[in-house]
C-alpha cells in the first residue's frame, strides 16, 4: 500500500516536472523569439534604408547624366547635345522641355530647344518664371546673389548656368539652360523601376510608396499616401559638382559621395501588410504559435506515455493478483480432496455412508477445479486469438436458459435464496455456439450466487428483445457494485475490492469471458447496479436470420 502511494506520488512528481520543464522552455522560447524578432526588424529596416539610399543615388545620377550631357563642352551647341542624349535612349520621357535663357540687348530671351525641327524657337516667358527672369538679369548685370536662379517651389525645373569671363573678376553666368522635368514620368516610371532594382522585384511589390515635396510633406506628387513610413529618403538633387567638372568624366569615385539627405522630393515607403513592425510582430506570433503547438504536442505525448505506463502497471498488478487468486482457488479444493482421500484410506472405508459422503466431496471439489482450469484455458485461448464461438448453429434459447436455471437452482435454494425464473416461450433462435452461450449465462448466475445471495433473491428472465433478438437478464438483491467499479467489471483480472476483502473465490476472468462470448455472437452485455440494492446484468443477442426461424417454427408446431 505504502509502495503504491509512493509510486503514485512519483508519477505526479514526474508529470509536474514535465509540465514545469515545458513551461520553462515555453518562456525561454518566448524571450528568444522576441529577441530574434527585434533583430529581424532592425535588419529589415537597415536593408530597406540602404536600398532606398542606393535608389536615391541612382535617381540623382540619372538626372545628372542628362545635365552633364547637355552642359558638356564650352559652346552653346545644346541642341546637338540634347539630340545625342535623346538618341542614347535613356529615360528620355523624363524631360518635358528644354530651354535656353540668353541675355540680348539688356533683356532675357527665352528659346525652346526643338530637336524634332532642330531649331531654337523664341517663346514668351511664362508668367510663373518671371521671378527667375529678373534674377537672371540681375546676375548678368554683375549682381552677386547666392544659389540658383530657379523659382522657389518649382520642384521640376533645373537651371544650369553656363559660365564665362565677364567684365568683373572671376567667371560669370553667360546664359542658362532650363530643363523642365516630367514629375509624372520620374515618379511613376523611374521610381518604381529603381525600387524593383534596389529592393528586389518581389520585395518591391510588398511596399507602398509615396513621393512628397521635400519642403511640404503634405504635398503628394505621386504614389500613395503611406502614413507612418517604414523608411524614407531624399530624392531629386542634381549633382552640380559633377555636372560642371571639366572633362565631363563619369562621377562617383573621384568626387565626394553623392548626397542623399538633400533633394526636392522625399520618397517614403511602407510595407503593404502594415508597418514593418506589424509584419515582424505577425511573424513572431506565428513562430510562437508553432512553438506552442510543438510544446503542446510534447505534453500530449508525455500524457499518453504516462497513461499507457499506468495502464500496463495496473495490468501487471492485476496479473499478480490473478496468480495469487488462482493459487488460492486451487489450494482450497485440493486440501478438501487430500483430506477426503486420507479419510477414505482409514477406518471410514468400511462405512458405505461415509464413503458416499467423501466421494461426493471429492467429485464436487474436482468439478470446481475443472471449472477453474476451463475458465483460465478459455481466457488463454481467447487471448491467443482463437475464436470463442467454436461452432455456428441455430440455438434454441428457451431450452438453453432453462438448462442454466436448472443447473443453478440447487445451489441457490441451498443458500436460502428465492430463485425467480421467467422464460418467455417462443424465443427466437440465435445463431452461435450453444456451449459458449450456456457458459456465459451460467457465469452470471454463479456471480449472482457468489455476490448476491445475501439479498435472498435471484432472478433469471429471458424475453424477446425489442429489436427481435433475445434479452436475458440475471438480477440479484445483493451488495451491488460500487459506481467506481462498474466500468471495470468486464476487464480481465478485475476483482471488486469487496470480493478480495471477503475472500470470495474467483479469478476476475468470468465477466470478461461473458463479454467475449456475447460480443462474438454480435450481442452486448451491460450492467446496472445500485450499491446496497443489487445488480442486474443484461445480455442482448441478435436473432438468427429469418430462414432459420421459419424452419424452427415449423418443427416446433
Ligand atoms: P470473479 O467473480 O472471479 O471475481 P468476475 O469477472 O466474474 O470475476 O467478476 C468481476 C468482479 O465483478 C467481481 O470480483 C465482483 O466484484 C463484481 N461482480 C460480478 N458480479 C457481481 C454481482 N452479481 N454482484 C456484485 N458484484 C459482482
Amino acid at each position: 500500500m505504502i509502495q503504491k502511494t509512493r509510486q503514485r506520488w512519483r508519477g505526479w512528481l514526474e508529470i509536474g516536472a514535465m509540465v514545469a520543464l515545458c513551461g520553462i522552455l515555453g518562456a525561454l522560447q518566448y524571450r528568444w523569439i522576441g529577441e530574434v524578432s527585434v533583430a529581424e526588424r532592425e535588419r529589415l529596416q537597415a536593408s530597406l534604408q540602404s536600398g532606398l539610399t542606393r535608389l536615391s543615388q541612382d535617381f540623382n545620377e540619372e538626372i545628372s547624366l542628362l545635365c552633364r550631357a547637355i552642359m558638356r563642352g564650352d559652346d552653346s551647341a545644346y541642341l546637338v547635345r540634347l539630340k545625342n542624349w535623346q538618341e542614347s535612349g535613356r529615360h528620355i520621357g523624363m524631360l518635358r522641355g528644354a530651354f535656353v535663357a540668353r541675355p540680348v540687348n539688356g533683356d532675357m530671351q527665352l528659346l525652346r530647344l526643338q530637336t524634332d525641327t532642330e531649331s531654337e524657337d523664341q517663346i514668351a516667358w511664362p508668367p510663373e518664371w518671371d521671378g527667375m527672369r529678373r534674377q537672371m538679369l540681375a546676375r548678368v548685370s554683375g549682381e552677386r546673389t547666392r544659389g540658383g536662379v530657379g523659382a522657389r517651389g518649382d520642384l521640376t525645373l533645373i537651371d544650369l548656368p553656363r559660365f564665362g569671363r565677364g567684365p568683373g573678376p572671376g567667371p560669370r553666368e553667360l546664359e542658362w539652360v532650363l530643363l523642365d522635368m516630367d514629375a509624372q514620368y520620374l515618379s511613376t516610371v523611374l521610381v518604381p523601376e529603381l525600387l524593383a532594382r534596389h529592393l528586389g522585384e518581389p520585395a518591391a511589390a510588398e511596399y507602398l510608396y509615396g513621393v512628397y515635396a521635400r519642403n511640404d510633406v503634405a504635398r503628394l506628387i505621386a504614389g500613395e499616401s503611406v502614413g507612418a513610413p517604414d523608411a524614407e529618403v531624399a530624392l531629386f538633387q542634381p549633382q552640380f559638382d559633377t555636372i560642371f567638372r571639366r572633362g565631363g568624366g563619369p562621377p562617383g569615385r573621384r568626387g565626394p559621395p553623392p548626397n542623399t539627405t538633400e533633394g526636392r522630393w522625399t520618397l517614403a515607403v511602407r510595407n503593404q501588410a502594415g508597418s514593418l513592425e506589424g509584419v515582424v510582430a505577425r511573424t513572431r506570433w506565428r513562430n510562437l504559435a508553432v512553438t506552442g503547438g510543438i510544446l503542446g504536442l510534447l505534453l500530449a505525448a508525455v500524457g499518453i506515455v504516462l497513461r499507457t505506463t499506468r495502464e500496463s502497471q495496473r495490468l501487471a498488478e492485476m496479473q499478480i493478483d490473478f496468480v495469487a487468486g488462482v493459487s488460492h482457488e486451487l489450494r482450497t479444493p485440493l486440501t478438501v480432496i487430500r483430506t477426503a482421500a486420507y479419510n477414505l484410506r482409514g477406518k471410514i472405508a468400511a462405512n458405505p455412508a461415509q464413503v458416499e459422503r467423501y466421494g461426493g466431496l471429492i467429485q464436487q471439489e474436482s468439478e470446481k477445479l475443472t471449472a477453474l482450469v476451463e475458465q483460465v484455458m478459455q481466457y488463454a485461448s481467447a487471448r491467443a486469438g482463437k475464436t470463442i464461438q467454436a461452432t455456428k448453429e441455430p440455438v434454441d434459447m428457451q431450452s438453453l436458459v432453462e438448462a442454466c436455471a436448472a443447473s443453478h437452482e440447487g445451489i441457490l435454494r441451498e443458500s436460502g435464496c428465492e430463485f425467480e425464473v421467467r422464460i418467455a416461450s417462443g424465443l427466437p433462435l440465435v445463431l452461435g455456439d450453444a456451449l459458449a452461450l450456456e457458459r456465459a449465462v451460467n457465469n452470471l448466475l454463479a456471480n449472482a450466487a457468489k455476490y448476491g445471495a445475501a439479498g435472498k433473491w435471484v432472478g433469471l428472465f429471458a424475453t424477446k428483445a425489442d429489436g427481435g433478438g433475445v434479452e436475458i437478464r440475471v438480477a440479484d438483491r445483493g451488495a451491488g457494485i460500487p459506481a467506481a467499479e462498474q466500468a471495470q467489471v468486464f476487464d480481465a483480472f478485475f476483482r471488486g475490492r469487496r470480493a478480495v476483502e471477503d475472500q470470495v473465490h474467483g479469478t476476475g476472468l468470468g465477466l470478461n469471458l461473458v463479454k467475449g462470448i456475447v460480443e462474438a455472437h454480435g450481442g452486448t452485455v451491460t450492467v446496472k447496479s445500485a450499491p446496497g440494492k443489487g445488480s442486474e446484468f443484461q445480455i442482448l443477442l441478435p436473432p438468427a436470420p429469418d430462414g432459420y426461424q421459419d424452419e424452427f417454427t415449423d418443427s416446433t408446431s
